[in-house]
């Protein structure tokens, strides 16, 4: 067996969305001042680097990460869809033709936007692609064993175009009859060294902390 991450590493320039706070990670022990071992202070937002979303991000009182089983974390029918979008596109119902869907429990969405991340973190966080909302509620529609949907950009939500990300954010995750079970989002995912075939089985793991919506998460995939 033979695994790789999904996710970035968290640095203190990563990019993170226009309004957070950036991460700070700053020495505290330091064997080179003379202390008797190394560690560190790290203070970021629950929503820096690549990142799990779950229902009380936007539904107060809702499901938080910590809620979540381990089972409910790993996806053994993950699917990569490339569908290359542009600056500030959004995937439609359009691209969406032809896909195979119906045994997926994990959709990720490779846009290839994530070319941008380190050679121009402005446009990354600024310019970025998105889901539409209808592909959302499509999905959630049509097939009940998709548990999470990922991206390689910085958001579901184009930065240029936030009402709809908002609405996208709120078909992932409202309780209706007619959807299937809320979904998790992962965000400003590490999809470029992975082809769809590749892909056995996916575990995302969270950070464990208890009381917050949404988490950074290390995400571990399993390749043939
Ligand atoms: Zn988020």
């Amino acid at each position: 067996m033979q695994y790789v991450t999904l996710s970035h590493w968290l640095l203190d320039n990563s990019p993170v969305h226009i309004g957070l706070k950036k991460p700070e990670i700053n020495p505290n022990s330091q064997i080179s001042r003379g202390d008797g071992y190394n560690s560190y202070i790290i203070n970021v937002e629950n929503h820096s680097g690549t990142h799990i979303d779950a229902p009380d991000h936007f539904l107060n009182n809702s499901k938080q990460i910590s809620n979540y089983a381990p089972n409910e974390l790993i996806f053994t029918n993950p699917i990569i869809l490339e569908i290359f979008k542009g600056q500030n596109e959004l995937i439609e119902l359009k691209d969406m033709v032809g896909a195979y869907l119906n045994d997926a429990d994990c959709i990720f969405f490779r846009t290839d936007f994530e070319k941008y991340r380190d050679s121009d973190p402005e446009k990354y966080l600024t310019q970025n692609p998105g889901i539409s909302p209808e592909v959302i509620y499509w999905i959630r529609e049509n097939f009940k064993n998709v548990r999470c949907i990922g991206i390689d950009c910085i958001s579901i939500s184009s930065y240029q175009n936030p009402n709809k990300g908002k609405e996208a954010h709120l078909n992932a995750f409202k309780i209706d009859g007619n959807l299937g079970e809320s979904l998790l989002l992962i965000e400003d995912m590490k999809l470029s060294e992975i082809k769809n075939g590749d892909l056995k089985c996916v575990i995302v793991i969270p950070w464990q902390i208890e009381g917050i919506d949404s988490a950074p998460c290390t995400i571990l995939a399993e390749i043939e």
